[in-house]
């Protein structure tokens, strides 16, 4: 299932399910280079989404990658947490912690306890099902989600938590760098750098995305807390703790 489809043909507008509407309308996949065709369910109609006819149609497996897409039957808004979030998905913490917390504070045995966004990719799939404009629990999308649909509202201040879906650059060479860009303008770019633990680990990313053939065309989600990088080297600069704060999607 998917939160957003192109309307009408492959290179047609995005439209999200909750806006979409069946009648005289086709679906196609968001993937850039890839045609299959998708229907509407708006069965229990808080949540519709776009299914597809064959999941063989796809022209990548990320296109129907399950945890890209968002369940708001199954995750329960106002469990979000906006820090609680950012701690789980950026830092390497005990999830004890959490599961702990968690049973403790539902007290009711047996109900369908909802559970809130745990993971990056879950994050950047809430930021594309609200959409920009919109808020999820009283956080505005717009503050934690920086893509090309709302960069115009961007003020030169990349600051804090940000998820951030930006074109690879390049690995810079013997440094844990991986350098991504973010089109602010037709003639301007910001120089984002994702600094991974070891070197080791940017190469361990890299080694992942080189081996699709199209990787330098393919938009990338970084999914982390952003400061000014004061050497001018880069624009930004973010930490990467676990290699689920980064990842490729449809263009
Ligand atoms: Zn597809």
């Amino acid at each position: 299932m998917a939160n957003v489809a192109m309307l009408d043909t492959p290179n047609g507008r995005k439209i999200r399910a909750l806006e979409a509407v069946s009648e005289g309308h086709t679906f196609f996949c968001v993937s850039k280079g890839c045609a299959a065709k998708l229907y509407l369910c708006k069965e229990g109609t808080n949540s519709p989404y776009f299914s597809s006819f064959r999941k063989s149609d796809h022209a990548y497996d990320f296109c129907i990658d399950q945890k890209l897409s968002f369940h708001p039957d199954k995750i329960d808004e106002r469990c979000f947490d906006l820090d609680k979030t950012i701690r789980r998905i950026c830092y390497k913490v005990d999830n004890d912690i959490y599961n702990r917390a968690g049973k403790s504070s539902g007290g009711t045995v047996g109900t369908d306890r909802k559970i809130g966004i745990n993971s990056a990719k879950g994050i950047y799939a809430m930021c594309e099902y609200v959409g920009c404009g919109n808020s999820y629990n009283g956080v505005p999308v717009d503050s934690i989600y920086l893509c090309g649909e709302n960069k115009h509202l961007y003020n030169n201040a990349l600051n804090g938590f940000c998820v951030v879906k930006a074109e690879y650059s390049r690995k810079v060479t013997k440094q844990p760098i991986i350098e991504f860009s973010f089109k602010v303008s037709s003639n301007k770019a910001l120089k984002l750098a994702a600094i991974f633990q070891k070197e080791d680990d940017a190469w361990s990313f890299y080694n992942r995305i080189k081996k699709r053939e199209n990787f330098k065309d393919l938009q990338y989600v970084i999914v982390s807390e952003w400061e000014r990088d004061n050497s001018r080297i880069y624009d930004y600069k973010c930490q990467i703790n676990k290699q689920s704060q980064i990842f490729f999607i449809y263009t």
